[in-house]
């Protein structure tokens, strides 16, 4: 169901001006540039951000690097910085209209879903400050009575954060807390389309009272400002989210001088349905995991993989449902699907669908952009048919494109799931506990979700296998993350023992 885009939506906004903020000053870029984002569903330019190039960069390292080697961060109490991690997430719930607002109108995802994200960030940020005062090493006092040995846990550094355009606020969310949790010191880098809440997040942290340097957040396109972040010398780790392609180059440019590379890549997600499923509860699921922030999703459950008996009913059943999902504004509260990101991005989901239905596939529900009038917008997509080898079915659409696959035996529906690259995520739909436990074991992904999907909490680490990424974030030991560990190995009482006899 689509929604025509009122003319008047955005009329009156004020483009907002942002600058960037190096060792605590809010700054323009040295080379002049600015980048205008325009809103995709409106366009209308929403924000203007200073467009930062490699000297911005290593001003932005210079600075972390002497806030963490000179100043007080890393060597506060962890109580210290839990307390201000608090406060930040404090104004981060009373700032979470305008901060959703933003997110909104940058990336074109759905106001009432931008403001679940900002609940979910605050629980996170809190998260992150209770775990910050847990941090603490290990002691071996079982060596012998000549032998104390101590681990400890110490901030690892100056962290590069590259964060992409689809959960701009969310996914800096999950990385930088922890970072500060650990005493780290970061520079930050927004995808270039929707830098606009981490900005206003820059200044919540300072207000908050994250002393000067200790935050540093550019805003610039990959080549430019995010390159530098990924090479300089003076950098420790890598925090990466994005593209399967843009994480295997941050990983050989942080080949050169070692660092910690922790990277949240590509998705394709396959949801596993048995015939004795709640089949009305995973109907509801599949049009949720398709479509949900416009299929723009890491763990988009785009690979639906359904015992044959049941897949012409059920899919009749989605279809009926995604009919009823609401295309439209994303300002408005009722929408469910909004805008695509850029044209150029439209254009590449277009035709991965062209490219499926070329080759066999048959399209049962939309296959079109839809036109509101201005923006850009893409239609619920069911494409039926779709065999394991197609692009379609191995590659991240990244939009609300859903393929449908079949399946015989469970060991086929398994080969089929772990058939590609990605392994980050996968459900099983089934009443019988073997059915799910045999996938909840064998599907090579960091999670899988059992008769639900897509469910997250603080608590849970999440991460993929193979081509998905890299380590995990969240959970218990997302602060150890950004630490090394150091051993401190202690000789206690007379020497007894000698290299040279004597
Ligand atoms: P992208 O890889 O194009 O960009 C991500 C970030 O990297 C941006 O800030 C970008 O400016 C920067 N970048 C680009 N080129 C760079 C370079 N040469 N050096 C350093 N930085 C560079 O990704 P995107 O299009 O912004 O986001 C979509 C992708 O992110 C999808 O593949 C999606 O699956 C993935 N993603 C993964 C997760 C996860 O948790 N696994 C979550 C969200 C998104």
């Amino acid at each position: 169901m689509s929604m025509m885009i009122r003319p008047e939506a955005l009329t009156g906004y004020k483009t907002r001006e942002f600058k960037m903020l190096i060792d605590g000053q809010w700054v323009a870029g040295q080379e002049g540039k600015v980048i205008d984002r325009l809103s995709p569903a409106h366009g209308v330019t929403v924000s203007r951000y200073q467009s930062a190039t490699k000297p911005d960069a290593e001003r932005a390292i210079a600075a972390a690097r002497r806030a963490f080697d000179t100043g007080p961060w890393p060597r506060m109490a962890g109580a210290e910085r839990s307390r201000i991690l608090l406060k930040a997430a404090d104004l981060i719930e009373g700032r979470k209209d305008e901060l959703a607002m933003l997110d909104t109108i940058e990336s074109g995802k759905p106001i009432s879903q931008a403001k679940g994200e900002m609940d979910g960030a605050v629980d996170i940020w809190r998260y992150a400050a209770a775990l910050t005062r847990d941090l603490h090493g290990e002691s071996y006092n079982t060596l012998g009575d000549g032998t104390l040995g101590v681990v400890l846990r110490e901030a690892i550094g100056v962290v590069s954060i590259i964060t992409p355009w689809n959960f701009p606020f969310l996914i800096v969310s999950q990385k930088l807390p922890f970072a500060l949790g650990a005493g780290c010191t970061a520079v930050v880098k927004p995808s270039e389309m929707t830098s606009g809440s981490t900005l206003v997040l820059g200044e919540i942290l300072m207000e908050a009272g994250v002393p000067a340097g200790v935050v540093n957040i550019i805003v610039g396109t990959g080549p430019d400002a995010g390159a530098p972040m990924t090479t300089h010398h003076d950098v420790d780790m890598i925090s990466f989210t994005g593209s399967t392609v843009v994480g295997k180059l941050t990983m050989s440019n942080a080949a050169q001088t070692l660092k910690k590379v922790s990277l949240e890549l590509g998705g394709k997600n396959p949801q596993i349905v048995f015939p004795d499923a709640d089949l009305d509860a995973f109907v509801d699921a599949a049009v949720f995991g398709a479509y949900f922030n416009a299929g723009e999703c890491c763990n988009a459950g785009s690979r639906l993989i359904m015992h044959k008996s049941i897949a012409g009913d059920v899919v009749s059943r989605i279809a009926e449902l995604s009919r009823n999902v609401k295309v439209g504004d994303p300002l408005n509260p009722e929408t469910k699907v909004g805008a695509i990101i850029s044209a150029q991005h439209l254009g590449k989901i277009e035709n991965y669908v062209r490219g499926a239905a070329d080759g066999g596939a048959s399209v049962a529900l939309g296959g079109e952009a839809a036109d509101l009038g201005m923006g850009q917008f893409m239609t619920p997509t069911i494409l039926t048919g779709v065999l394991p080898e197609m692009a379609v079915a191995r590659e991240e659409v990244f939009g609300p494109v859903l393929s449908v696959l079949t399946f015989d035996s469970l060991d086929e529906s398994i080969s089929i799931a772990n058939s590609i690259d990605y392994g980050l995520s996968a459900s099983v739909w089934s009443s019988n506990m073997d059915n799910c436990l045999a996938v909840g074991r064998r599907v090579r992904a960091g999670t899988v979700w059992m008769n639900t999907f897509m469910d997250g909490a603080s608590e849970l680490p999440f991460g993929g296998y193979r081509q998905s990424g890299l380590g995990r974030e969240l959970g218990r030991h997302a602060v150890e993350d950004y630490t090394e560990t150091k051993t401190l190995n202690m000789h206690v009482g007379p020497r007894t023992a000698w290299w040279v006899p004597r």
